[in-house]
């Protein structure tokens, strides 16, 4: 029970602390506990919020499988019929009856009644350049031909219908199911463990972005780092966040900052606050020691640069764009005193802006 938890939340902080795979309060998550419950985001949360004691909904996902088994068989003479009669509004009812407890359920959560036991649906800029494109559903059989394909329908009932006919039609003929792309719209990928879910998006991903020849390399190096930060105690919960700002882009002005060595936000107190003492630059091949050196030298790092990006490290992703948001002021107010000297805080001066738990933490690495 505590690792399908910890799976879930794994799934939903991966996918929610990614611009590429969700946006807002879009995609969500599931897991099923035994044959009968599941968890699944709740509708309004951020996937990178949810946590063991909120941000997910408790569903009796059998009683929908039932419902829709009895009712939406695409193989069933009298569905045309019946099928018609799952209306937005009988849609409503069922979530209504199959939930348990925990906030209101997104009308998404049919997509992962069905699916296998963690279930991660996305909405990856990647996926949709080829589901929003035309021809792109039939370039997506032949990258991924054991993939469930669903044409587009309104999300809620008709596209639960839709998805449930395809999804079954398609395992009848052998498809295992696992993946699903979802006509203007996204990505369903479901597995056993919740590496198996990340691993399969990545791949997924990597094989469309090597189709359409465009770059793919440091949104999953934000996961890349994600993986390595969860390793130091105490990190465990924090998420890694790319910057897409324009200052603090490959090309944006704190390059010319960075070019210039003169990457210093010791200018101001919110600068501190917010970025900590320093960015952390990591080299191409770092290690774990090389993070826990830099921490017990500077405290936990906000800022973090990897192969000619920046990556924010933070409890949330309203955090992250809080600190996204001063850090891109930093690299304008160095950006055009290139030339000229800055006065800079003192270490003491720092220090003495950083609280003590900080400084706790850093003495017990
Ligand atoms: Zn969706």
């Amino acid at each position: 029970m505590e690792n399908r938890m910890q799976g879930f939340i794994r799934i939903s902080k991966y996918a929610g602390m990614r611009n590429d795979l969700a946006q807002a309060g879009g995609g969500n998550t599931s897991v099923k506990l035994d044959d009968r419950v599941m968890l699944v985001k709740s509708s309004g949360f951020q996937l990178a919020d949810v946590s063991e004691d909120s941000g997910y909904t408790k569903i009796d996902y059998r009683m929908i499988v039932d419902y829709f088994q009895e009712n939406v068989r695409a193989d069933r003479q009298s569905v045309p019929a019946e099928a018609d009669a799952f209306t937005e509004d009988t849609g409503k009812k069922l979530l209504q009856e199959a939930q348990i407890e925990g906030g209101r359920a997104s009308i998404e959560t049919f997509l992962h009644a069905i699916t296998g036991k963690y279930t991660l649906h996305s909405h990856p800029a990647l996926v949709n350049i080829l589901t929003a494109r035309a021809g792109g559903m039939d370039v997506l059989h032949t990258l991924f031909p054991e993939a469930v394909l669903v044409p587009y329908r309104k999300p809620g009932a008709a596209l639960a219908k839709a998805y449930y006919k395809r999804y079954c039609g398609q395992q009848a003929q052998g498809a295992d199911g696992s993946v699903i792309f979802l006509e203007n719209h996204g990505l369903v990928v479901s597995g056993d463990s919740a590496d198996q879910v990340i691993g399969c998006t990545e791949e997924i991903l990597q094989k469309i972005a090597d189709y359409l020849q465009l770059p793919y390399e440091a949104c999953p190096n934000a996961t890349k780092l994600w993986d390595a930060f969860a390793e130091i105690p105490g990190l465990k919960d924090k998420i890694v966040y790319l910057s897409e700002n324009s200052f603090l882009s490959r090309n944006g002005l704190a390059q010319a900052v960075l070019k210039e060595e003169k990457w210093n936000q010791a200018f101001c107190p919110d600068c501190i606050v917010y970025g900590s003492k320093r960015p952390l630059f990591l080299a191409d091949d770092f290690s774990a020691a090389d993070l826990t050196a830099f921490i017990k030298k500077n405290g936990i790092p906000a800022m973090i640069c990897f192969r000619g990006y920046f990556y924010i490290l933070a409890e949330s992703v309203k955090k992250a764009q809080e600190i996204e948001n001063v850090m891109s002021f930093a690299a304008q107010v160095q950006a055009a005193n290139l030339s000229h000297e800055m006065n800079y805080l003192s270490e003491g001066q720092q220090d003495e802006l950083l609280n003590w738990d900080a400084e706790k933490f850093r003495r017990q690495l």
